[in-house]
């Protein structure tokens, strides 16, 4: 580990994917193993000006031993001081630092029935919802980082000794969150964040009716896209008007789909980790937006349960498009952490869409978002994966053109 370069990143994660202003309260949800990393995020984060930095540990052994040894009984219920806590953090507008790194099989073999449960009741507890819509319309800054930790490098890297496994993950993540040893990584992301944005504003001046997927591995998607949509990439805005970067790397450029209006199949490309489960080969039938049939080659029961969490999780949440030729895709590396595999691949979500997504959308009520037609409502927002090197996409305009976005896997507008 290199520490000039680690202090680079806590840096950069309270600069640019917070921002974190002067009086705002901070949240950091890290795990046990990557504590030299939030020390240095709690310095940088007072040091710019946080009134007060809050840790919420994890560890991956503490949380398989709950999973499998707790009373039954814990699962189905949400702790009320713990909705309150989140719920008044979110409220007073303080920022949310998510340390995404974990053993990606931490929890197989956990009984699914207390995945469910522990689901189900996040999903019903009204203060939970409220402050999961605050962080989805934007009302306060949030973003999801990650540094390596053994057991996750070890599954990333399985032929190689943990140190070496470490190295290679270390480096693997500094070349996709563009720190560089003499280059200053906050221009950097301006930069880049320019650029992606730049698509998004082309994207969305098509007004695109719907998208049209189809490659080699079955893919055959209409994507219908809601009224006055927008595609969003690069920084966001939260309601205060500072700018903050919820993903560390971002290659994305997203929309919401039209949530009646996705037909057809639609395959996997690469594995997904959910619920410390590796979930491969999914395959997804379509119809009026519904998810009709589920399949997958390993870990079914695992997808078929955070489908079947609420009535919104069945239905899709978000469109990204990513370059197959894109920086972390290139680098051939499987990482088993959507914040990563995400970013190299084309993908959908299934769960919540972003509010932001549709013109004006933060500052509407789930009521009027559900009329503007996108999936408004759920606990869930899971993505995965589907983009492949023959991807084609074609994009159906309203006065009935047919616009070419992506030819094999890449963007050709
Ligand atoms: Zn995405
Ligand atoms: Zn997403």
């Amino acid at each position: 580990m290199n520490n000039e370069l680690l202090k680079k990143y806590s840096e950069l994660v309270v600069r640019i994917g917070i921002n974190v202003q002067k009086g705002q309260k901070i949240v950091i949800n890290c795990p046990v193993e990557c504590a030299d990393f939030a020390r240095l995020m709690v310095t940088a984060a007072y040091d710019a000006g946080a009134s007060d930095v809050f840790l919420n540990w994890r560890d991956d052994y503490i949380s398989r031993e709950r999973w499998l040894k707790a009373d039954e009984s814990v699962f189905d219920n949400v702790y009320p001081w713990d909705s309150d806590k989140r719920l008044t953090l979110a409220e007073e507008g303080a920022g949310f630092i998510s340390v995404s790194a974990s053993n990606p099989e931490n929890l197989r073999g956990v009984d699914r029935k207390r995945l469910e449960a522990s689901e189900a009741a996040a999903s019903k507890d009204e203060k939970l919802k409220r402050a999961r819509q605050l962080l989805m319309n934007n009302s306060c800054p949030w973003t999801v980082v990650s540094v390596p930790i053994p057991s996750w490098a070890k599954k990333v890297f399985p032929n190689d000794n943990e140190d070496i496994a470490m190295e290679k993950l270390w480096a693997a993540i500094y070349n996709a969150v563009r720190i560089k040893e003499d280059e200053d990584p906050v221009r950097a992301w301006e930069k880049h964040c320019n650029e992606l944005e730049k698509h998004a504003s082309e994207l969305t001046s098509y007004q695109f009716k719907c998208v049209r997927y189809k490659n080699s591995l079955g893919t055959d998607l209409t994507v219908e896209l809601p009224s006055d949509h927008l595609w969003i990439a690069g920084g966001d805005t939260a309601k205060s008007g500072v700018r903050f970067v919820a993903n560390m790397p971002t290659e994305e450029v997203f929309c919401a789909p039209k949530k009646d209006g996705v037909n057809g199949v639609l395959y996997s490309s690469k594995p997904l980790t959910l619920y410390g489960n590796v979930i491969e080969g999914i395959r997804l039938e379509f119809k009026d937006g519904r998810i009709t049939d589920v399949q997958a080659d390993k870990g079914k029961d695992i997808l078929e349960s955070a489908i079947n969490t609420d009535e919104g999780s069945h239905y899709l949440g978000e469109i990204a498009l990513v370059p197959y030729d894109s920086p972390i895709s290139n680098s051939g590396i499987l990482f088993y952490n959507t914040l990563f595999d995400e970013n190299a691949s084309c993908h959908f979500a299934f769960g919540e869409a972003y509010s932001t997504c549709i013109k004006g959308g933060e500052n509407k009520t789930v009521d009027e978002l559900k009329k503007c037609g996108i999936n408004a409502e759920s606990a869930m927002h899971v993505d995965f994966m589907v983009g492949t090197s023959d991807l084609s996409i074609i994009g159906e305009t309203h006065d009935g053109r047919e616009i070419e976005i992506f030819r094999d896997g890449n963007f050709c507008i």
